[in-house]
């Protein structure tokens, strides 16, 4: 709470207070720059700044706060006009500008809000509102200077004055300031060396080509100064596009004031038209590559952000599907009442034990269990019970078994252990001591005592396969139940 209280007052003196009044203060120091540097003798205004820097301000401005710049605004175009103009005058100027504002801001934001310059839609439909919205004000503010005093301009000289002199300004400025406040684009390594180069060559550049007649001969000529707004747009953003353009816009009309302009025409209204031309496809042109750039690079983001989802996602369920697929694998090799190998999983595993252990000379045995007169347990006590024995005798077999054994269930009540690195010797007391373990286990629910018959084989040359010994083990089975059953006879 306590931090809280100490932020909300810096926030309202910063939107409230600070912000309207830095907006009142550019607009002002606009306007006597418009007037001061960028009027002819004959008064032609080359561009008017102050309503780019207001309408920046209300694109950035929350709509509650508009009124506070709006009145900072109307304060400044009073003062800076007052010692030129009557007060009526200077309130119409301020409504015309004001209007233009306005529309411009309502217009844009209408497109997008926050309005930013990061497409080439939004920059194609700034110079569009900017055209539209100084056409509108013009109209007010050619009014004023026809109706205010005798005049021999025509309405539409004045007119196209305030049309293309508020247009320019607001093409200089709002991008400038909505780019800088905006932040780059994107990080550029080493910018400050970068930045400095292109600085020092547009500064260069431009004061080359703008330090001479229009009689002076190829290449020095302000075509040459293209390049270097959009290595600005490419490099830096709309931020760069826009300093660079202010930068040779601020030179050339410099130049053109002095009259030493490549641009200079045969009367000084052809000759601001000209650089009006110029200034505007330059800056408009590098807006726009800057725009189109950010676009395509957030496209780009966009993408590989989509994509990167995508491989996430594919992998996932690639993942998934493994899963899937291993526990498919188990169900199709799991005999799902007892729990041991059936008998196609069985085959698999005992042709690889049986040619390891020809391949590395050692023993292997099996032992086949079948349980006795089981056809009776499922007859007197059902066949649910039945299953209750098939699952303990499994449980007891598994238990007794070490980690490499196989156990599998062959069909019906009949099982097979398989005993790799242990021949006969080792197999025989094995089978013994499951016969006697199965013949110990009580089963829940089943009265009746169960007993297993075995046979036995172990693999004794390297021509035997699986068939065999199961052959010889089965013989050994049939033995032992021939003999009485619950005993193990070797096959
Ligand atoms: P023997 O001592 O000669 O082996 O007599 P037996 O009755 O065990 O032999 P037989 O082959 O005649 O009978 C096997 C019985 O096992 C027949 C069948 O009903 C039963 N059986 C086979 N599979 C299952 C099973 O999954 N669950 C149950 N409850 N019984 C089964
Ligand atoms: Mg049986
Ligand atoms: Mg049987």
């Amino acid at each position: 709470m306590r931090a809280d209280a100490g932020v909300v007052p810096v926030q309202w003196w910063r939107h409230r207070l600070l912000y309207p009044l830095a907006t009142g203060l550019g607009y002002y120091l606009g306007a006597v720059l418009g007037v001061a540097a960028s009027s002819m003798s004959e008064g032609i205004a080359i561009f008017w700044l102050p309503n780019g820097i207001l309408l920046a301000a209300l694109l950035r401005a929350p709509r509650r706060d508009w009124p506070l710049y709006l009145l900072a605004a109307v304060m400044a175009e009073i003062v800076a006009d007052l010692p030129t103009f009557t007060f009526a005058n200077a309130l119409g100027f301020a409504a015309a500008n004001l209007f233009e504002c306005l529309l411009a801001a309502w217009l844009l934001q209408r497109v997008s809000h926050p309005f930013a310059l990061d497409r080439l839609r939004h920059v194609a439909l700034f110079g569009l509102v900017l055209v539209l919205a100084s056409g509108l004000a013009a109209l007010l503010g050619a009014s004023i200077y026809s109706l205010s005093a005798p005049t021999t301009t025509p309405f539409w000289d004045f007119w196209t004055i305030w049309w293309l002199g508020d247009g320019m300004g607001v093409l200089l400025a709002t991008p400038l300031i909505l780019g800088w406040l905006q932040g780059p684009s994107r990080p550029v390594a080493r910018p400050s060396l970068e930045a400095a180069a292109l600085l020092v060559l547009t500064l260069l550049f431009t004061t080359w080509v703008f330090s001479q007649g229009a009689t002076d001969s190829f290449p020095r000529r302000p075509f040459l100064l293209f390049p270097l707004p959009l290595w600005a747009a490419v490099r830096f953003g709309v931020r760069g596009a826009a300093s660079i353009a202010l930068l040779i816009a601020t030179i050339a009309i410099m130049a053109t004031l002095k009259g030493v302009s490549p641009l200079l025409a045969a009367t000084p209204a052809d000759t601001v038209l000209l650089l009006q031309e110029y200034l505007a496809v330059l800056a408009f042109s590098s807006l726009a590559l800057a725009a189109l750039l950010q676009e395509l690079r957030a496209t780009h983001d966009e993408l590989d952000h989509l994509n990167r989802e995508l491989e996430a996602r594919v992998e996932a369920r690639t993942h998934d599907l493994q899963l899937a697929n291993q526990h498919l694998e188990k169900l199709a090799s799991i005999d799902p009442l007892t729990g041991a190998s059936n008998r196609r999983h069985f085959m698999g595993l005992a042709k690889v034990e049986i040619s390891r252990a020809k391949r590395q000379g050692l023993p292997l045995s099996v032992i086949m269990l079948d349980i006795d007169f089981f056809k009776s347990v499922n007859d007197r006590f059902g066949h649910e019970t039945g299953d209750k024995v098939l699952v303990a005798l499994a449980a007891t077999i598994h238990a007794t078994l070490r980690g490499g054994d196989i156990f599998a269930r062959l069909g019906g009540e009949e099982f097979v252990v398989m005993l790799p690195g242990q021949g006969l010797s080792e197999a025989l007391p094995m089978a013994e001591r499951l016969r006697l373990l199965i013949a110990q286990n009580v089963v829940p629910g089943c009265p009746a005592h169960i007993t297993v018959s075995a046979g036995l084989a172990a693999l004794e040359d390297a021509s035997e396969e699986i068939d065999d010994l199961l052959r010889r083990a089965d013989a050994g089975l049939y033995q032992a139940k021939n003999q009485g059953r619950n005993q193990v006879c070797p096959g």
